[in-house]
């Protein structure tokens, strides 16, 4: 019997599991993918929202502009990447500068530290490459990119240290609640039991929560957002977040600078039935392609090295859905989490549990919790000793696999064994980048396949490139007689 449960392993979840891991009582992470983040976690614009753009008084402004500040601290604690970029909000024409007025009068009551207009010259003297159609430019300082899948990775790591558990695989499918207790059912066979259920499943939050609710108090309607993804070789092109005024469709179509140095364009906004349909449509990149020319001129789309697609869990209640049910105190929704859901999610962990868990039951901190984890360096990143030092202990750092990000063998060998670790060739992708340059692993892919397959000493046929059941090779097509 487990003291909490918490569904889903995005952000959310993983943040509010290491919230949790603060606490004595035990704690346990189920997530139906067989990695962490593999939802709207890994495909989303990475920026870390300033809060100039949600309703004022909504949980979203609220939980954007205290995530915005936690981010400095996950910074220290988890090793995370973050860029302070900032931003500029740009307008066109009349119209568009009252929104943009609006968006500065917004920003105050929201509290967003030193956001400021700019003349268009000063602007353009920080972005060369801004459309020439801009009239006038809000700047947004606290704006900020992180690699966001990283953060939920780290925060799982880190509560696996205090002592939370994690699993995989493991897909809720059903919830019952009898004399006090949850039941979780998963894969259809295990039943777990706990006094709390933190349901944080993204566009899945209404089925989930329709597994013990009556009346589920909200409908995720899923949209899509499709986006370019340019190579970090056009690092320099823009050097902060590019923002049109929003419109009801929401941002709007964006120019993000990477923590890795690529150049993110997009994302449309377009509903659909399917929570799971991420295929990239030529609709929707050519109107990302339209929008985005408003922004900036001459984009070089002849370093577009991969499109891809997000899903966000938008819902019908409009806000963040954050709340205790009214049947089931102890079951806690974290639903409707669209943009600014990753800005907000430290936020979002820390009401779960000072808001609503404390209301219902006391939690004792732990003397003994260590909030750091420490962040597996990359060979390319070390000074010169510390890489005489690597090479001297692990000699596979002298062979390069992934000549486009410079990944060599030693580090890809590092994260096949991490906490959790990268078993997939995808999970390799998202933890070391070996197959996230230019050839998108057309060089790479055959060694990491063979290095997951020795150091976990799996059949070759068995490694998954990226979902359970997705193995490359299938067959020997060369024996030798
Ligand atoms: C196109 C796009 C752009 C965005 N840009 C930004 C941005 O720039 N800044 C920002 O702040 N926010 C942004 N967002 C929003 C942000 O990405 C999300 O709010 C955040 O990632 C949501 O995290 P989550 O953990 O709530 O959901 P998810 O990441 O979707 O995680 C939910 C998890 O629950 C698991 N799950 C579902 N059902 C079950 C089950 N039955 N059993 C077990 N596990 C289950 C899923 O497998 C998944 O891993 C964007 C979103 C999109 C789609």
């Amino acid at each position: 019997m487990y003291d909490f449960i918490v569904i889903g392993a995005g952000i959310s979840g993983a943040l509010i599991t290491r919230e949790l891991s603060k606490y004595q009582g035990s704690v346990l992470l189920l997530e139906k993918e067989n990695d962490v983040g593999n939802h709207a976690t890994i495909a989303n614009s990475a920026i870390v929202h300033s809060g100039h753009d949600p309703e004022p008084n909504s949980l979203k402004a609220q939980l954007c502009v205290r995530g915005n500040a936690l981010y400095e601290v996950l910074e220290k604690e988890l090793n995370i990447p973050l860029l302070r970029t900032g931003a500029f909000v740009l307008a066109h024409d009349k119209e568009e500068e009252a929104t943009l007025d609006m968006l500065y009068r917004r920003s105050k009551t929201n509290k967003v530290p030193d956001v400021h207009y700019l003349s268009i010259e000063e602007a353009r003297t920080l972005e060369p490459n801004l459309s020439d159609s801009v009239t006038k430019v809000l700047s947004l300082p606290s704006t900020k990119v992180t690699y966001p899948w990283e953060v939920a990775l780290s925060a799982v790591e880190n509560a696996i240290m205090n002592g939370a558990e994690f699993r995989k695989n493991q897909t809720v499918t059903s919830i019952d609640y009898k004399d006090g207790i949850f039941v979780v059912k998963v894969n259809k066979d295990e039943c777990l039991h706990a006094r709390f259920v933190i349901n944080a499943s993204g566009a899945f939050a209404d089925q989930v929560a329709a597994m013990l609710e009556q009346e589920v108090p909200y409908k995720i309607t899923p949209r899509r957002g499709e986006y370019f993804v340019l190579d970090r070789r056009v690092k320099g092109f823009i050097n902060r977040t590019l923002y049109p005024v929003p419109t009801d469709k929401g941002k709007g179509v964006l120019l993000v600078p990477q923590v890795h140095g690529n150049i993110l364009i997009g994302p449309n906004s377009v509903f659909q039935d399917s929570k799971q349909d991420i295929t990239n449509t030529k609709d929707g990149l050519n109107y990302v392609k339209e929008e985005a020319s408003r922004l900036a001129k001459d984009i070089p789309y002849n370093q577009v090295i991969r499109t891809f697609t997000g899903i966000r869990a938008t819902s019908t209640y409009k806000d963040f859905y954050i709340s205790s049910s009214k049947a089931y105190p102890q079951f806690i929704h974290v639903a409707g989490i669209d943009s600014p859901g990753l800005t907000a999610a430290p936020a979002i962990a820390e009401y779960v549990v000072n808001d609503l868990i404390k209301k219902l039951t006391p939690l004792v901190r732990k003397t003994n919790f260590n909030p750091y984890r420490e962040k597996i360096k990359m060979f390319h990143d070390m000074t010169p000793e510390e890489k005489k030092e690597a090479f001297k202990n692990e000699p596979r750092y002298g062979r390069l696999i992934c000549k486009c990000e410079k990944v060599t063998e030693g580090d890809v060998i590092q994260h096949i064994h991490r906490i959790i670790p990268g078993d997939t060739v995808k999970g390799v992708k998202k933890r070391a980048r070996a197959g996230s340059g230019i050839c998108q692993g057309g060089y790479c892919e055959v060694d990491v396949i063979k290095l997951i397959s020795k150091e976990l000493n799996i059949p070759l046929k068995s490694v998954n490139y990226y979902h359970q059941d997705t193995p490359i090779l299938l067959k020997e097509t060369k024996v030798k007689k």
